[in-house]
């Protein structure tokens, strides 16, 4: 099964002109990538540059999108929005919005806009910490069975999970996860899917690793059978390193 990688931009770069040359540069460092759907993900004002993609294999994503569908939502961007300008993929729940309030119910009501839009959500979930006792799981378990709260099993083939300890994020990070604890938070979320919609639903799940990915570390989540991808922030800002991930995970 083919890869995926989404590049989070977040709150980068600071002008169209950079946006156009960080796509271009990332274009070209991707273009022999097999096997890999690159989804990249700029801020709102930078998704017109769908129009300036390509190469196939990058796919345009969006970072966030409202919880409402239209109206007087002043400085919200709808689904409907974000579909027409090209997006095919809207990160929701990640742990930055999260921690500016927004909360299960909110992602929730957000996902399912997108779904009915036809956009696929990639839903970030992961615990702040590890406790000895294990509560860390059931935080996580409580994440995704309130977020995908009224989804069908029919649309569930639309959604991608990405597991994303929040100690693990960002240049404030303590460390990146090891793949062990990626597995077993990966055979965990299956089988809080399993026992809502089915071990068949779960185990064609689509479940990525976010949190300090580097062309280090990038090909131990990603080998035998570990993540279906990653979730990559600081180094898709940097063409050379998102490549080297890219490289890095090639059957
Ligand atoms: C993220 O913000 O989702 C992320 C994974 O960031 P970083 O790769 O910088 O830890």
């Amino acid at each position: 099964m083919s890869k995926i990688v989404v590049a989070n931009w977040k709150m980068n770069p600071q002008s169209q002109k950079e946006a156009e040359v960080l796509l271009n540069a990332l274009s070209k460092e991707t273009k022999n990538a097999k096997n890999t759907k690159i989804i990249i993900c700029p801020p709102f004002p930078f998704l017109y540059i769908s129009k300036k993609i390509k190469s196939k294999k990058v796919i345009l994503g969006a970072q966030n999108v409202g919880k409402d569908t239209e109206g007087s939502h002043t400085g919200e961007v709808s689904s409907s929005m974000l579909s027409s300008l090209g997006a095919r993929y809207v990160i929701v729940g990640h742990s930055e919005r999260r921690t500016d309030g927004e909360d299960n119910k909110i992602i929730n009501q957000k996902l399912l806009n997108l779904l009915k839009s036809k956009l696929s959500p990639i839903l970030c979930v992961g615990e702040r910490n590890r406790d000895k006792e294990g509560e860390y799981l059931s935080f996580v378990g409580e994440q995704i069975k309130e977020c995908l709260s009224g989804v069908s099993k029919s649309q569930m083939a639309n959604i991608i999970i990405a597991y994303e300890p929040i100690w693990a994020i960002g240049s404030g990070s303590i460390r990146e996860a090891t793949r062990e604890e990626f597995m077993e938070m990966k055979i965990y979320i299956k089988k809080i899917i399993s026992d809502i919609y089915g071990a068949k639903i779960a185990h064609s799940m689509i479940i990525l690793y976010g949190g300090s990915v580097n062309p280090l570390n990038a090909g131990t989540f990603v080998s035998d059978d570990g993540a279906d991808g990653l979730l990559v922030g600081r180094d898709s800002l940097n063409p050379k390193k998102f490549s080297a991930i890219i490289n890095a995970i090639k059957d």
